[in-house]
């Protein structure tokens, strides 16, 4: 017969071998924060945060489907990444609507996380056709300052993973992280942006185009598809700036910026590269086809007349210095080839210059015109 010492004894040693169970498995889970955490912060741009999520989160939850919704009202943050040319495509579980009101029923739905079981119906939008149709799902909204900058949706196969009982601290301590996470890549990204985009124009500036360059100049050496340069130059500017006011100066070298970006492809490069100079590279465009573009620029420029605040209107022309290369020297520096495009662009830009503006000359790769 146990004595009542021996008994509370062993009682004890139960509850202390609980209690030791309990902290280990708390350890366990402190530890699974803390992976979580410290893979999210890592991530130090857009593209990278937006693999972590999808990588990790899929691998270390045994999850069969992620996707993210973030919500972009006025194209902001979409403008961005496209300018920063970061190719969204690549990420089809990455998910962009104006707002959460897109999501109708959903989106009213979204003050704190949503488990259970899958219904097409009612959680089709998180989880698109061309995604793995889930069996449960949770739907954690993602708050910055208690605005709903996003939705995190997790899915599996098994319909018992996720059920409307159970607890969500995990999940909702995970989503804070990458809310977090997410407004600072964002925010880093529109840094970024800042620093290559030109103020008075929202075109990209120099610094961004001859950035470009060096990569354009790589991919025709290695693709070996033409690249040609187009320098721009408005003609007898500093009189319009005279005649007008500077702030008609500025007003015109925005639409001009505009007109330009109008005639361009989305993937080709424009930047305002000096006062009233701007330079457009053009991909995968030989001379003949860059002319063409070329002439589509100047003539919508001088065409159309420039309307100015105090409902006067303005002639504005431009002229145009265009180059082309076409496979470039393995045995020369990528900066060399670059600047000497440019600056045979700008040679262009003086023949039409001197032959009276208004313009457009253009150089082939031997230097004969075109
Ligand atoms: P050309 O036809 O030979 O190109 O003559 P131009 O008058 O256009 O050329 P010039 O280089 O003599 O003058 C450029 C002018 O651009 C002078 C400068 O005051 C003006 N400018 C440069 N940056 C800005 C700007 O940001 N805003 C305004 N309004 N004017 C600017
Ligand atoms: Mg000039
Ligand atoms: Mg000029």
């Amino acid at each position: 017969m146990p004595t009542p010492l021996q008994i509370e004894n062993r009682q004890l040693r139960e509850q202390l071998k609980q209690l030791l169970e309990q902290a280990r498995a708390n350890q366990q889970i402190m530890q699974r924060y803390q992976e979580f955490d410290l893979q999210f912060i890592g991530a130090d741009s857009f593209k990278d945060l937006i693999d972590r999520v999808f990588d990790t989160l899929s691998a270390a939850s045994e999850l069969d489907v992620v996707t993210l919704t973030l919500f972009d009202p006025d194209h902001e943050i979409r403008g961005i990444l496209q300018d920063l040319r970061i190719d969204l495509s690549s990420f089809p579980n990455l998910i962009f609507l104006e707002t959460s009101q897109q999501m109708g029923w959903l989106g009213s739905r979204l003050q704190t996380p949503l488990l259970g079981r899958y219904h097409a119906g009612d959680y089709g939008q998180c989880f698109p056709p061309h995604v793995l149709e889930p069996a449960s799902i949770a739907i954690v909204p993602l708050r910055r300052n208690r605005k709903l900058i996003g939705v995190l949706c997790l899915g599996s196969l098994d319909h018992g993973r996720f059920a409307a009982d159970m607890a969500t601290d995990f999940i909702e301590h995970m989503a804070s992280i990458v809310a977090i996470c997410l407004e600072n890549v964002i925010n880093t990204e529109r840094l970024k942006h800042i620093g290559l985009t030109d103020r008075l124009t929202g075109v990209n500036n120099r610094r961004y185009v001859e950035q470009r360059l060096l990569e354009e100049v790589g991919r025709t050496r290695r693709q070996g598809y033409a690249l040609t340069c187009l320098y721009i130059d408005i003609d007898h500017f500093k009189k319009i700036n005279d005649r007008n006011g500077h702030q008609a100066g500025d007003l015109v070298l925005r639409e001009v910026a505009a007109r330009i970006k109008a005639e361009m492809r989305l993937s080709d490069a424009l930047g305002r590269f000096g006062g009233e100079e701007f330079v457009a590279l053009l991909i995968d465009a030989p001379l003949a086809d860059a002319m063409v573009v070329a002439e589509r620029i100047r003539a919508s420029i001088a065409d159309r007349r420039f309307a100015l605040a105090d409902d006067n209107a303005l002639d504005v022309t431009v002229s145009i210095g265009v180059a082309t290369l076409v496979s470039p020297e393995r045995s020369q520096a990528l900066e060399a080839i670059g600047e000497r495009l440019i600056a045979r662009a700008d040679t262009a830009l003086y023949q039409a210059k001197e032959s009276g503006r208004n313009r457009v000359v253009g150089l082939g790769p031997a230097g004969e015109l075109a």
